[in-house]
């Protein structure tokens, strides 16, 4: 869809929407593309978008450092798999210079860590949340359709070692497939001394069968509570996750729950897809093409930043995640950025 761009007001003080709400924090994805294929994130036969349709590095470097000119203090690179893309860490390195951002932090399946962990770390970036759905080898291969549970395994020992500020597994937890492993996932990040998040499916995507999949936070939590002590922290992330403490260890908790608990009143993000999409809102289907702006003005940052100020005049009041299948976003979260 593409909008009028207007100049940046006179007396601008900050990203703030319609409803108030101040965006500090954005997500950029810098690839559609990924070397696992997660059933609830890839849809079967998923074509990739063309090279030239992505945002280059150098692009993704800029838009960065204009986010961070209007007042965004942290930053996530998430993907498709985030660190398969070539020179990925040139981009790190660019992004963890910039002196006005807070935090930098990535979100990846953890496949690449062994190789990139440590110069990552070097970067600049503080924290890393690692996608492991799955303890049981043939399982998680199930899950992710072609990957190896030990690489994703290897990966988490590589980025502890590497010494992080926070490392947190993120977990999809589908009924009938992966519901009754919510303990023992919860088991290997206290032993580990990392935390993690457990996270309702979201209805992106092309997928009829979410109903039948659909396990809640709360149902997570009556699990979890039947062997830890859940305690509540005051936590917030300005998204959809909720903290524990879980009594006598260093682990948290965390529940993203986009249907059972609506998170959007106190929304803080934006999104970028791989191709230049500055999304508002990860539950509608609006957008800015950031790309036709950076391209058709190389030298001018004023225009990129008005159409970042432009996507966030358009952030709804809420997402429209509901379970009935005609209300399904097609994008799937791949090409969203998760
Ligand atoms: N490849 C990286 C990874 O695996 O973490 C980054 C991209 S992935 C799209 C980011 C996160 O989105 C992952 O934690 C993944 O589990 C989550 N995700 C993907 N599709 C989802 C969906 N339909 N509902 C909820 N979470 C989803």
């Amino acid at each position: 869809m593409r909008h009028m761009v207007a100049p940046l007001p006179a007396e601008f003080t900050g990203l703030i929407d319609r409803f108030g709400r101040k965006i500090t924090y954005a997500r950029l994805s810098i690839t559609d593309r990924c070397d696992l294929r997660c059933i609830y994130c890839v849809s079967e036969g998923m074509r990739f978008l063309p090279r030239n349709q992505l945002l280059t590095l150098e692009e993704i470097a800029r838009i960065g450092r204009c986010l961070t000119e209007l007042g965004v203090t942290r930053l996530r690179i998430t993907g498709g798999e985030p660190l398969i893309r070539r020179n990925a860490i040139w981009l790190f390195e660019q992004l963890g210079a910039l002196s006005a951002l807070h935090d930098l932090s990535l979100t990846t399946n953890g496949t690449q860590l062994v190789r990139d962990a440590f110069a990552l770390k070097a970067a600049g970036v503080t924290r890393v949340n690692i996608s492991l759905d799955s303890l049981q080898p043939a399982r998680f291969q199930r899950l992710t359709r072609v990957g190896t549970l030990s690489k994703t395994l290897n990966g988490i020992t590589a980025a502890i070692r590497a010494g992080f500020q926070r490392i947190k597994l993120n977990s999809v937890i589908l009924r009938h497939h992966n519901h009754d492993e919510v303990l023992d996932l919860a088991r290997f990040a206290i032993n580990h001394g990392v935390d993690i998040s457990f996270i309702e499916e979201m209805p992106l995507g092309l997928n009829s069968s979410r109903c039948a999949t659909y396990y809640s936070s709360d149902a997570i939590r009556h699990d979890l509570n039947q062997v830890f002590e859940l305690i509540p922290t005051a936590e917030r992330s300005g998204g959809p996750a909720s903290y524990y403490c879980i009594a006598g260890t260093n682990s948290r908790i965390g529940f993203i729950s986009p249907y059972s608990h609506n998170f959007c009143a106190d929304c803080n993000r934006i999104r970028m897809t791989a191709a230049g999409g500055l999304l508002p809102c990860l539950g509608q289907a609006q957008s800015i093409d950031l790309r036709r702006v950076i391209r058709a003005n190389p030298l001018d940052d004023q225009r990129v930043k008005s159409a970042i100020y432009a996507a966030v005049m358009l952030k709804p009041l809420g997402h429209e995640f509901t379970h009935a299948v005609t209300s399904t976003l097609t994008r799937c979260m791949n090409m969203t950025g998760g």
